[in-house]
């Protein structure tokens, strides 16, 4: 699953920021059309047991972003997203969406 390795490098580096504290909370921005449910799935699998173990994992939608050879640059809305596939709003060209995956903050726990 694709997601799956994207999450785990998430994973690993909210490991290296944790530096060994318990990790309370992650937020991640994943571009629009990123299924939302795939990623805490996975990262739920993926920190299961460890010391992200109960983190929480809060999601940020921010639009995705293309640039096409036609000359459009700029945000593309959901209608346009699919999957991993973005459409070119002014051409209607499909793309592959970039993995952008961003860890925005991680806040650590009492310990
Ligand atoms: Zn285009």
């Amino acid at each position: 699953m694709h997601e799956l390795s994207l999450v785990n490098e998430l994973v690993a580096e909210c490991a290296r920021r944790a530096d060994g504290h318990p990790v309370a909370v992650v937020e991640v921005r994943c571009p629009a059309g990123t299924d939302a449910d795939e990623i805490a799935d996975a990262f739920a699998q993926l920190t299961a047991g460890g010391p992200l173990g109960g983190a929480v994992l809060r999601l940020q939608t921010v639009p995705q972003v293309l640039s096409c050879d036609c000359g459009f640059a700029g945000e593309v809305g959901p209608d346009h997203c699919a999957g991993h596939m973005v459409i070119c709003p002014e051409c209607a060209r499909v793309h592959e969406a970039p993995d952008a995956l961003e860890l925005a903050a991680v806040e650590l726990g009492e310990s």
